[in-house]
């Protein structure tokens, strides 16, 4: 039976040597959130201990940007926000959203996919209705037959990106690595100065661009191999060991 490094005595190290974040960045669906969409309040509760010493968490997600502002608005947050993996950038305090792409030309190639291939829904999941960047089709779409189809096509510059609650079809450019350099140097901050927690293959390149990255337990295994650490507790529970990790070794710094 597998036992978490914690349960069997060792210390789990979540931090590098000599290194405490000064950003965190999260993913919400599968990272904070369970399978089942539930949001973890160990999560939520220790979230606000970051906020609350002064270290900025950044929402950065698939999700769209109504859904996105709620929950930063209900978590009490201070940071902009990176939605739609990228394509989004948003602080309510800025007159526009930042808008990397348009959402037109994934829409016609979902499209034009429910056309060649049986059960494509072209109008994907409910939250397409507020998507400005990219275009969602159901997770349980067959992603093989969209890739094969998509690189056929006259849409075959777009990206095929599947996470535990979508297929997202979007343009190249976009991924949560691109918007959140985007949205670091609009704000001055630095990528060494960052850790990000994720759980699915959208996260890959923001696990990339930053300095430090935990996978939670339950993410994909491409996932948590790509991550600096793998949690042992699955989703939200890998916050409070985290958020401990990361305020004791700023006290220390601060000592
Ligand atoms: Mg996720």
């Amino acid at each position: 039976m597998f036992m978490p490094p914690s349960a069997v005595g060792w210390r789990m190290e979540w931090l590098p040597p000599s290194w405490c974040p000064k950003v965190v960045v999260i993913d919400i669906d599968g990272t904070i959130t369970d399978g089942k969409k539930h949001l973890s309040m160990q999560a939520v509760e220790s979230i606000r201990r970051l906020e609350d010493a002064g270290v900025p968490v950044v929402l950065a997600t698939g999700n769209v940007r109504p859904i996105t502002y709620g929950l930063w608005r209900f978590l009490g947050l201070s940071a902009p926000m990176c939605c739609e993996n990228g394509g989004v950038l948003w602080h309510p305090s800025w007159k526009e959203p930042m808008l990397r792409a348009t959402a037109s030309e994934a829409k016609e190639a979902a499209q034009w996919l429910a056309t060649q291939l049986e059960g494509v829904d072209p109008d994907g999941i409910a939250t397409n209705r507020w998507r400005e960047s990219e275009w969602c089709l159901y997770p349980d779409d067959p992603l093989e037959s969209i890739v094969d189809a998509m690189n056929r096509s006259a849409w075959s510059h777009l990206s095929v990106v599947r996470t535990g609650f979508a297929i997202h079809l979007m343009e190249p450019h976009l991924s949560k690595g691109e918007g959140l350099r985007v949205l670091f140097d609009r704000m001055g901050w630095s990528v060494d100065d960052a850790l990000c927690v994720g759980d699915a293959p959208n996260d890959l390149p923001m696990f990339e661009l930053l300095h430090w990255s935990v996978a939670v337990g339950g993410a994909f295994e491409v996932v948590a191999q790509a991550a600096n650490v793998r949690s042992p507790h699955p989703h939200g529970a890998t916050f409070p060991p985290l958020v401990n990790a990361i305020l004791a070794r700023r006290a220390e710094a601060l000592n």
